[in-house]
């Protein structure tokens, strides 16, 4: 028997400490939903979780870090024990490398990427799926990016991960359907994160021209000529894990101000 019963639909969010992760809790809490949030930087989780409840949200923090097999298990099981259901699961939590050219990525950072990016989300919908299908149904939406769909070069194995999380998705859309479980991935290009700021140095805090030039070249190549807010991808998210959006299965949609279209 779950411990309480859930008020709106249950949604966990994996990397929810994050840029994206927390616009998207507080968008999903907005419509009095259930929260189930996870990510490896307990502190932030906790934090971030208790200021949810303090504005009334229902939540429930599962620390953990996905790549782990056992800890992924331990996290969905908790949330089944909690709320007796998974309604809606953002397999959001990633890692990026130092870009440089394939001859300079060190493979430990390649395996790391990998593990993070690709196995944490097998891990996720190994889970994910047969929850959602005993439960009558549910969504999945796996969070991939631009890199996923073409090659994002100086990034090779960063695009390998995403690339990983759009054949899973599709795979797991084709084992999902006749389930009642719908898997779609989401694929940004860049959108102001603590991850962009880390990956151009530009959010620092301290006075780095490079990493302003490195954010003004990567924000040209975008054809909208801005990079997204995280808001702007947690709308997205919303939308594509709604009942409205209830014929959608096995797509990689791309969030990226015409990047990968133009
Ligand atoms: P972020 O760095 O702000 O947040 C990522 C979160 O994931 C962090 O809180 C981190 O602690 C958590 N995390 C990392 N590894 C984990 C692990 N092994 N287990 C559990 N939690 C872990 O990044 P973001 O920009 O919010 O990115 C979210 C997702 O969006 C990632 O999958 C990223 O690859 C993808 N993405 C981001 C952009 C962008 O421009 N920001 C573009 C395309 C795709």
């Amino acid at each position: 028997m779950p411990e309480a019963a859930p008020r709106g639909r249950v949604v966990l969010i994996t990397g929810a400490a994050g840029g994206f992760g927390r616009a998207a809790a507080a968008r999903f809490a907005a419509t009095g939903a259930t929260l189930a949030l996870s990510d490896r930087e307990e502190g932030p989780l906790k934090a971030l979780c208790a200021r949810l409840e303090g504005q009334g949200a229902q939540v429930l923090a599962v620390p953990g870090d996905v790549a782990e097999a056992d800890a992924a298990a331990a996290m969905h099981d908790r949330v089944l024990a909690r709320f007796g259901r998974l309604d809606v699961a953002i397999n959001n939590a990633g890692v990026v490398h130092a870009p440089g050219p394939i001859e300079h990525l060190p493979v430990e950072e390649f395996d790391r990427v990998m593990a993070v990016n690709a196995r944490g989300v097998f891990l996720g919908l190994q889970r994910q799926i047969p929850a959602m299908a005993a439960g009558g149904g549910g969504v999945i939406l796996n969070v991939a990016s631009a890199a996923g769909l073409v090659g994002a070069g100086g990034l090779a194995g960063y695009a390998a991960s995403k690339h990983a999380v759009v054949g899973l998705t599709r795979a797991a859309a084709d084992e999902g359907a006749s389930r009642g479980v719908r898997v779609n991935a989401i694929c940004p290009s860049f959108a102001q994160t603590p991850m962009l700021d880390a990956l151009t140095g530009a959010g620092s805090g301290v006075e780095d021209p490079e990493g302003k030039a490195r954010q003004a070249r990567l924000t040209a190549r975008v054809p909208m000529g801005r990079v997204a807010t995280a808001e702007e991808v947690a709308a997205a998210m919303l939308w594509l894990c709604s009942e409205e959006n209830s014929f959608m299965t096995g797509q990689a949609i791309a969030l990226d101000g015409g990047l990968t279209a133009i």
